[in-house]
């Protein structure tokens, strides 16, 4: 199994599905655009099957939380992955139903929560 999307989907790719580790929901692994999910798109969360530094097949199969958001020179937004289990990252594209309330939520966290207090810029 690889990361790449295929422009022309197999038949078993357009049926394929996979129960999420997180929440249950049986999710089809081809989004609206045809392009691979590999998270779910009610919660985010996915599971380590890919290892990134070997571009290979992972044994960990733990579940992978969403850590925070990405833009991408396309224009696309990304999700950063951390896998609970070994704590290894990953950018997964989001697709185009992804849980936007969650999407968002990821993006201004960092601004919502800054390490600094926000009172210095009034007296700038
Ligand atoms: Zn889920
Ligand atoms: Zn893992």
């Amino acid at each position: 199994m690889s990361d790449t999307t295929s422009p022309t989907p197999s038949p078993a790719q357009r049926t394929g599905t996979f129960t999420c580790l997180a929440c249950g929901l049986v999710v089809a692994e081809l989004a609206p655009d045809d392009s691979r999910r590999n998270h779910c798109p009610s919660c985010l969360c996915s599971r380590h099957t890919v290892d990134q530094r070997e571009r290979g097949h992972s044994e960990c199969g733990g579940r992978m939380t969403p850590l925070s958001i990405a833009a991408l020179r396309t224009g696309r937004w990304a999700l950063v992955h951390r896998c609970v289990r070994c704590g290894e990252l990953s950018l997964h594209q989001v697709s185009t139903d992804d849980n936007q309330l969650i999407l968002m939520r990821l993006a201004v966290r960092p601004l919502a929560e800054p390490p600094f207090p926000l009172e210095v810029f009034s007296e700038l």
